[in-house]
């Protein structure tokens, strides 16, 4: 039988089935996977074959090749690598302009690792009922630069329903990760598209963990009207401390249009001679707050060469 797991707490797997059945599976064997240690080794998205026994019992026993997964270090140091979910179709990431603010460069640092997993990102402004004239400006001016640059935006509010709609459809039938700060609205948002959401997976968890004491890494809420949503806690953490220097500017796709025109090909657009970045950001091409994020991760990658 295949299916995808939706959950998992340890060595205990949730697995839904093609008949939309769920059941609870044990991984068979030692599943090894190349490149990467990881905690655990079946996460939530992956597509896997299971083997039921007439007891009711079943296990895990093949795990279908990944198109793509996210991982969180366990340190800087640490080559532990913690993988949160596989096969995302989207990221969505939940920002507000207020009430918190998101800070631009934590949109960008989101943006630029996922580029690096070769996730595409939609950004979903939400709380926009509790926004003013001066926050609503803003909010427009966000929009219009990040849709320039090639990135859907939406506009909801948990609260009054506002863009609920078009939320519900472009998660449909995907495997959608949902991202942002704490506060933002997360919860809510799934709350509003699946109204049972919390109370259905704490049926099942309930039903089975009884007594036990298991960690939920990540798990997948489904969607009635089409698709699942990944709520990963944590998922702030994952650093973008592999990238070298150089392959920075390939995650911001307007950036490295221009570098292509950089006197020399391995500039880093800080302060290097005809360098069209620098050239473009005065232009105003590209934006200063892109701009400023861009060295910001420069930044970070470099002090972590001496740690
Ligand atoms: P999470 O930490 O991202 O999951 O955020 P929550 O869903 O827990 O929401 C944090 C707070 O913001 C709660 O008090 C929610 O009621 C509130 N909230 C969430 N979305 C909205 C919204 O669209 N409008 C308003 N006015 N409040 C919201
Ligand atoms: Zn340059």
């Amino acid at each position: 039988m295949k299916g995808v797991v939706i959950k998992n707490t340890g060595n205990t797997y949730w697995v839904r089935t093609e008949n939309g059945e769920e059941i609870v599976c044990q991984a068979k064997g030692n599943f090894r996977l190349k490149g990467i240690r990881s905690t655990s080794p079946i996460v939530v998205g992956d597509h896997v074959i299971i083997d039921q026994n007439p007891d009711g019992t079943a296990f895990i026993t093949e795990i279908e090749d990944r198109k793509n997964y996210i991982v969180r270090r366990a340190s800087n140091l640490s080559k532990q690598a913690h993988i949160l979910a596989a096969n995302i179709d989207e990221a969505l990431l939940c920002v507000t302009v207020r009430f918190p603010e998101t800070s631009t460069v934590f949109i960008d640092r989101f943006l630029a690792t996922a580029e690096a997993y070769r996730i595409p990102v939609c950004l979903v402004f939400n709380k926009i009922d509790l926004y003013d004239e001066d926050d609503k400006e803003y909010l427009d001016g966000l929009i219009y630069l990040y849709q320039t640059i090639g990135y859907p935006c939406l506009k909801t509010s948990a609260e009054t329903g506002e863009g609920i709609e078009a939320l519900r459809e472009r998660i449909k039938n995907k495997i959608t990760l949902l991202a942002g700060h704490s506060g933002v609205g997360k919860s809510s948002l799934i709350n509003v598209l699946q109204k049972d959401a919390s109370r259905k997976i704490g049926k099942i968890s309930d039903y089975h963990l009884k007594g036990t004491h298991t960690t939920t890494f990540s798990e997948m809420i489904n969607i009635d009207t089409g698709g699942y949503i990944i709520d990963t806690p944590g998922i702030k953490g994952f650093g973008t401390i592999d990238m070298i220097p150089q392959e920075i500017s390939h995650y911001f796709p307007e950036i490295f249009r221009f570098s292509k025109n950089c006197r020399y090909n391995n500039c880093l657009h800080i302060n290097e001679p005809d360098c069209a970045v620098v050239k473009a950001v005065e232009n105003h091409y590209i934006s200063e707050s892109r701009y400023r994020s861009y060295l910001n991760i420069l930044e970070d990658v470099n002090e972590s060469k001496y740690r």
